[in-house]
């Protein structure tokens, strides 16, 4: 059959509902039945939930990058790029190659997985100045900054800068923060014993929220007792509070503090990738609102799910309800968002998606955590257990698996050797560099390029 009569899948995003979902299409459908085509930048999918962990060096930056290319039965087309647009009306999406060329790509079918970047408020300096957690690079460089700051206040003989690198500061109480600041002050607890000029007591870190109370899902009890391992460690935890300001050398709390620091790392919640609002349509909070089959109403064969769009959430029962944006749903999407791909080309219904949350698991570094799968509370090395167990088979591949479990067995037994890479060292750091929210096009640009006119200014 000529691949011209073929219906045409796209699928942008490989995250956790991006993959999913084209690995349970390659295996549903024979390839004489679609083309499938998968655009995304990188050429792996990312573990996010075990992110903290790489940044605080228990975890190598390989070991959580699932590739994409692991098995030869794997046949789906990637295209290594970023979806800059989508025009709904022409079944168009316009993707920028890792090279940037910017190529149309035509569909039948288009499944948006493109998944949720940083949420950030208008505070002055926060853009210029502040560190995200949701990439691999920011991990890997938050790191690097982390261990320089070390390196700087050693070689200083200033009192005042040496103070300033030594401190911390983590804005988001929920799981992503809390996770954060715990891995990162045990990686500086453990490092500063290789520097004997170093007074251990002057490293200070900070982890505030605006929020009442650490990661309200937990619930009172549990939110206390990840509190109190916090505390135990000396993490400073503030809620109500948030940030008025923040510069190079110092950040300015909304309860009046200054704190001189020369790190900000921002985990204060995700909003949906900026491809979202390129379709026009209409949105619950900034992620595409859609149908519990997924569809978009009144388009035809446009799907979405994961961090990007708002799946109503029917196993809550409450009317308006919305799907977290968390990994364990936008597995389950994948999956059923494939089957009602397959259901839309054989022309069947198609079925709701419904999941009960299964819980939250917290990981706060060596023997700390706190879990709550199935609504039973853990402390300890049995919330632990459950943590890793939880986060290792959820691992795609096997041999993800074995370079986790042996990343843990290793830093477990011989811990961490506080390297500082370089590798990214005097590049630019902000968050729009390593989340590319600045690289996609206007309404108005997808049109044009669609439709063939002179492109408009490049964004
Ligand atoms: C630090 C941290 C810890 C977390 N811990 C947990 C946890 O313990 N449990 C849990 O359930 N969830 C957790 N989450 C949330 C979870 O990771 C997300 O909800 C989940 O990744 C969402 O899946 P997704 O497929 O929608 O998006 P993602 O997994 O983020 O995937 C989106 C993909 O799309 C790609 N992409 C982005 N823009 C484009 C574009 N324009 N074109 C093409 N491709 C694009 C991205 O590179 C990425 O590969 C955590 C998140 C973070 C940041």
């Amino acid at each position: 059959m000529d691949t011209v009569t073929r219906p045409r899948i796209l699928v942008v995003g490989a995250g956790f509902a991006g993959v999913e979902c084209v690995r349970r299409l390659e295996r549903k459908l024979s390839p004489l039945d679609a083309d499938v085509t998968l655009v995304t930048p990188f050429a792996y999918q990312l573990y996010l939930p075990l992110l903290p962990q790489v940044a605080s060096g228990v975890l190598t930056p390989q070991s959580i990058a699932l590739s994409l290319r692991r098995s030869r039965k794997y046949r789906t087309r990637i295209i290594p790029g970023g979806a800059i647009g989508v025009d709904l009306k022409s079944k168009v999406c316009v993707v920028r190659t890792i090279t940037d060329k910017i190529v149309n790509e035509r569909y039948d079918y288009i499944v948006l997985a493109p998944g949720s970047v940083t949420r950030t408020f208008d505070i002055p300096g926060l853009t210029e100045h502040a560190f995200g957690m949701k990439t691999l690079a920011e991990a890997a460089y938050v790191r690097d900054h982390v261990i320089s700051q070390l390196d700087l206040a050693d070689a200083s003989d200033d009192p005042a800068e040496r103070a300033a690198r030594l401190q911390f500061v983590v804005v988001g109480g929920g799981y992503a923060g809390t996770e954060t600041a715990a891995c990162l002050q045990r990686l500086t607890h453990a490092a500063v014993k290789r520097y004997p000029r170093l007074d251990p007591k002057l490293i200070r870190w900070h982890l505030i929220d605006i929020a009442p109370k650490l990661m309200p899902e937990l619930g009172d009890k549990l939110g206390r007792s990840a509190q109190e391992i916090l505390a135990r460690r000396g993490i400073e935890v503030s809620l109500g509070v948030s940030i008025d300001k923040a510069g190079p050398e110092e950040v300015t709390f909304t309860d009046g503090r200054v704190v001189p620091t020369h790190t900000l790392i921002w985990t204060a919640g995700v909003v949906a990738s900026p491809l979202i609002a390129t379709l026009g349509a209409e949105t619950v909070r900034g992620r595409l609102a859609v149908d519990a089959e997924m569809t978009l109403p009144g388009q035809d064969g446009v799907f979405a799910l994961g961090d990007s769009a708002a799946v109503p959430d029917l196993a809550k029962g409450q009317e308006g309800a919305i799907c977290p944006p968390t990994a364990q749903h936008a597995m389950r999407q994948g999956r059923v968002v494939a089957d009602n791909v397959i259901a839309a080309l054989r022309n069947q219904p198609l079925s709701p998606y419904k999941h009960k949350d299964l819980g939250l698991v917290v990981d706060l570094g060596g023997k700390d955590a706190v879990s709550k799968p199935l609504g039973i509370e853990l402390r300890g090395l049995p919330a632990q257990a459950v943590a890793r167990g939880y986060h290792w088979s959820a691992l795609r591949t096997n041999v993800a698996k074995v370079r986790v479990a042996t990343n843990w067995l290793l830093n477990a037994v011989a811990g961490d050797d506080f390297v500082r890479t370089g590798f990214q060292a005097r590049k630019p750091a902000r968050l729009k560099d390593f989340e590319y929210t600045d690289s996609y096009l206007t309404q108005e640009q997808v049109r044009a390029r669609v439709e063939g006119q002179p492109a408009l200014e490049s964004p």
